[in-house]
């Protein structure tokens, strides 16, 4: 059992600190529409890097922040965290037997990662993930509607899933970078030799 817990504060209907543990066996989430179910997978999502508001189910990042209701103020910034387990390395560069993800985000529009207390970008908290199967693009999370989307989506798109499943995805992003190396010494080299021919 991979997730240990999930803390919320501040995020969606969530204006409390909220703690989730999860425990060995199945975890069900019951509770009336509009209650808050989806609003925990956003949080998990959300914490894992998640950039698309229209997938966080709103208009604009600072949606996510509980908004306020009848009884309670607005509050100032959400932030969640999620504790994985890691005693089997599913993070290969991470010793620790536990890893805490942390996101915090302020009306102001700044955003904090944090892995292990450890202040970071969203770039590290993106490369933990890939190739982890857990990725916020990976196949773990499946929100309602995403079965016809796998089902229905260009092939490239569906590979794409089926690459960070198998782990591959990393490879895939190194080749990227290395073709893009390639041009650019491809291009120096015409340059060098366009010099070369005036020297002569
Ligand atoms: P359903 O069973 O209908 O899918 P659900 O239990 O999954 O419902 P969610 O969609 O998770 O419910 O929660 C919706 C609730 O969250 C709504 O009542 C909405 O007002 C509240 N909510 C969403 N964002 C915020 C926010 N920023 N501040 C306060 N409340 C919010």
């Amino acid at each position: 059992h991979l997730l240990k817990a999930l803390e919320i504060q501040g995020f969606k209907s969530f204006p409390d600190k909220t703690v989730l543990n999860f425990g060995e066996d199945i975890t069900a989430i019951v509770g009336p529409n509009g209650s808050g179910k989806s609003n925990i997978s956003d949080a998990i999502r959300w914490v894992m890097g998640e950039q698309s508001t229209k997938s966080l189910r709103g208009a604009k990042m600072e949606d996510v922040i509980f908004g306020g209701t009848e009884k309670r103020g607005q509050v100032g910034f959400a932030q969640v965290t999620l504790v994985i387990d890691n005693t089997e390395h599913i993070f290969p560069t991470m010793d620790e037997a536990e890893v805490a993800v942390t996101r915090r985000y302020y009306r102001s529009g700044e955003s904090e990662y944090y892995i292990n207390r450890q202040s970071v970008r969203l770039r590290d908290v993106y490369e933990l993930f890939l190739d982890t199967g857990m990725g916020r693009e990976g196949y773990s999370i499946i929100g309602q509607g995403k079965i016809d989307e796998i089902l229905s989506v260009k092939s490239g798109e569906r590979r794409e899933v089926f690459e960070e499943a198998a782990g591959i995805s990393k490879y895939r992003h190194r080749k990227e970078e290395s073709e893009r190396k390639l041009e650019r010494t491809e291009e120096n080299l015409v340059r060098i030799n366009d010099k070369i021919a005036e020297l002569e």
